[in-house]
């Protein structure tokens, strides 16, 4: 229930609009009072829409930050945190078209993207390595896996090798090409998993990379997931954490991609995902430092260039190595990573129920 005052109408950011209660305790003076106060009202933006919380169903929230042309918001019912009013699909599909397709100094970010994996092949590998230790240590055995928004498939391709039976989905035909063909992945597709029929229990292990902050119903999509699991399947999620956003708040680092629709932390995760029929069986969260003192504006994620010369690289570590030294968020971090805090979150979870085909299309 929405606390007495405030106002939880579509187009009504709660923060927004003073208490009318407050203001005047009569129907008379609150009939009297709005169309005074209709221009400060903020209309919806076109493409947009307004939706009640997609956990708990609650139409009222607080404003966290303004995000142009909306705004991410609160439930003040479940705390889950996402962008209102939302973008539509088709709004949302050409924002990623255009920003991957785009072009900056050095060519289309995809390609950016691709050029980065390629280069630091030997880093990713080391992840991908963890990745899949992590998970084969929750399964019997190796079986099939879905990558849903595999990008270029790389993490497939380590898949593949180990003896998993890879399949994956991305939104970006670039990605899908690159993946059949400089890859030679086989089962990979351009395509959304809600186009796809793929038969129930098809899958041992379903992983998110990156991908469950750009969905506009998530439960709707966790459930979908469940259909096509395995009984005892495992899911992995990896996403932004919000209680990384503590100290900085409206200014945190997560809030700014303009294709991020949901910010989760485990208290808001943990209740979609036992909603989808999941049960989560381990959590963790990862660089604390990262996120945590590095506002929105800050420069420091933008990819650092190394000197091109020997003892440019030499003094260039020596610097970096000096100040992991002095900073204390090196020594902290870790702990801060074990209390939740740190800017990605991990969660593997188990099909713990199958739901009803009538459950995927609520
Ligand atoms: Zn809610």
């Amino acid at each position: 229930m929405a606390p007495a005052g405030s106002r939880t109408t579509p187009g009504f950011p709660a923060r927004n609009l003073p208490n009318l209660q407050v203001l005047s305790p009569g129907l008379f003076w609150k009939w009297a009072f709005l169309p005074a106060i209709s221009f400060m009202i903020p209309s919806i933006p076109k493409d947009f829409q307004w939706i009640p919380c997609e956990n708990c169903g609650s139409d009222s929230f607080d404003r966290v930050v303004s995000r142009d042309p909306s705004a991410v918001v609160r439930c003040k019912s479940c705390g889950l945190e996402f962008i209102n009013p939302l973008p539509e699909e088709d709004y949302l599909a050409s924002l990623y078209q255009s920003e991957m397709q785009g072009k900056n100094d050095t060519g289309p970010y995809f390609k950016e993207y691709i050029e980065d994996r390629s280069r630091n092949a030997r880093s990713y590998e080391k992840i991908y390595f963890k990745r899949m230790e992590l998970i084969e240590g929750f399964v019997p055995a190796k079986g099939a896996l879905l990558d849903l928004g595999c990008g270029a498939g790389f993490f497939l391709d380590f898949a593949k090798k180990r003896g998993w039976e890879a399949h994956g989905l991305d939104i970006l035909p670039e990605y899908i090409d690159l993946a059949r063909n400089q890859l030679g992945l086989d089962n990979v597709h351009c395509s959304r998993l809600e186009e796809m029929d793929f038969p129930e229990n098809r899958f041992r292990v379903v992983t998110l990379w990156d991908l469950i902050e750009h969905l506009r119903h998530p439960l709707d999509y966790l459930r979908r997931i469940n259909r096509i699991m395995e009984a005892d399947g495992k899911l992995v999620i990896w996403t932004p954490n919000t209680r990384n956003a503590a100290y900085l708040r409206d200014r945190w680092t997560g809030y700014g991609p303009r294709q991020h629709l949901y910010f989760f932390s485990r208290d808001t995760l943990g209740p979609l995902l036992q909603k989808a029929g999941f049960q989560p069986a381990y959590w963790q969260t990862t660089k604390t430092k990262k996120g945590m003192f590095i506002p929105q504006d800050s420069l420091t994620f933008q990819k650092i260039v190394k000197p091109a010369s020997r003892w440019g690289r030499i003094v260039f570590s020596m610097k970096r190595d000096l100040n992991n030294f002095i900073n204390p968020m090196t020594y902290l971090s870790p702990v801060m990573d074990e209390l939740g805090f740190g800017f990605n979150l991990l969660v593997v979870a188990v099909k713990s129920r199958p739901l009803s085909p009538d459950a995927c299309n609520s």
